[in-house]
């Protein structure tokens, strides 16, 4: 583990080098409160610090503060050391932000103590950070897609119908549905299913642009929102659906012929004061006429005078 040395005193510091090394950490040397202050800048920076109180230009007690003021999930341990030995001394180094505090001269072998809970704590702290990260995921993500789940596409929809406003551009908003899914689960189960589900999703989001949200919104429907798309709302459907229906899915050694059916409804600020639910209301009746109409093809709600291709359905 990187060890961040703070120490003006060219002795102090080669001592500190020389030990640390030896109980396996890899020491970065700073004659002042600035050169450690770069340290931390630097790519994976290190998160283990000793630092000496009385150093030149930065001394050890406020580079804590300035370290403490940067907002992060994944703050460094810091040992300050110093030869300073009143309460209020300890007082004011902790209230700056240190979480441990040395008094010199000290025995080697009680630092090498508080650096071991430094690693420990900072060991535990990527942990829970890591965690969290993963829960956060979990609680947005639909697992068996890893799309964003409904909640989290609907929180989506309302993010962008803001933005849209904001920004003067049309936001499309798609609902798709796979063609005959229940057919799928019947004759060949809920394995087979739950794969070409996942092949539909990954289809899906490889010809939509990476940063256009996409949701699981139901069993086999998907909820897409395109902003930005101009009057070029109709080939990003295009392609969709050409991606979905052009090859054939192996699932489970079964090939499965799908097609998607979508539905849209397109947003248009300012002069457009629809909600959320009656976007998404326009887009349902629009699927509803791509059912009708035969599937495997996108409309729009109000209609466009301009058709979508369906895809090319593969034959053998
Ligand atoms: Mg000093």
């Amino acid at each position: 583990m990187k060890l961040v040395i703070a120490e003006d005193d060219p002795t102090s510091r080669a001592m500190l080098q020389a030990v640390s090394s030896q109980w396996g950490y890899e020491p970065l040397l700073a004659e002042d409160g600035n050169a450690a202050w770069d340290l931390l800048h630097q790519e994976d920076p290190p998160r283990l610090l000793i630092l000496d109180w009385e150093m030149p230009n930065l001394d050890g007690v406020a580079l804590c503060a300035r370290i403490r003021e940067v907002q992060t999930t994944d703050p460094p341990f810091i040992i300050l050391l110093t030869a300073r030995d009143k309460p209020i001394d300890v007082v004011t180094a902790l209230d700056a932000g240190a979480n441990d505090y040395i008094i010199k001269p000290f025995e080697p072998i009680e630092l090498k103590a508080r650096l071991e809970v430094g690693r420990r704590m900072l060991n535990l702290q990527s942990r829970m950070a890591q965690a969290h990260l993963k829960l956060a995921y979990q609680a947005t993500h639909d697992p068996l897609t890893n799309l964003l789940n409904r909640r989290a596409i609907m929180s989506a929809l309302e993010l962008e119908m803001d933005r849209a406003g904001r920004q003067m551009y049309p936001l499309a908003v798609g609902m798709c549905d796979i063609d005959h899914f229940k057919k799928i689960n019947d004759e060949h189960g809920h394995l087979v299913g739950d794969e070409v589900l996942k092949e539909v999703s990954r289809r899906i989001s490889s010809a939509l642009r990476p940063y256009d949200p996409i949701g699981r919104y139901g069993g086999e429907e998907f909820l897409i929102l395109l902003n930005s798309c101009g009057l070029q709302v109709t080939p990003p459907f295009e392609r969709l659906l050409e991606a979905v229906g052009g090859t054939p899915i192996i699932a489970h050694n079964v090939e499965c012929r799908v097609t998607l059916s979508c539905g849209v409804a397109v947003f248009e600020p300012p002069q457009d004061h629809r909600d959320g639910t009656a976007l998404l209301a326009a887009a349902d009746l629009a699927l509803y006429k791509a059912k009708d109409q035969g599937r495997n093809r996108t409309l729009f709600e109000p209609p466009k005078t301009e058709a979508i291709a369906p895809a090319k359905l593969v034959s053998n």
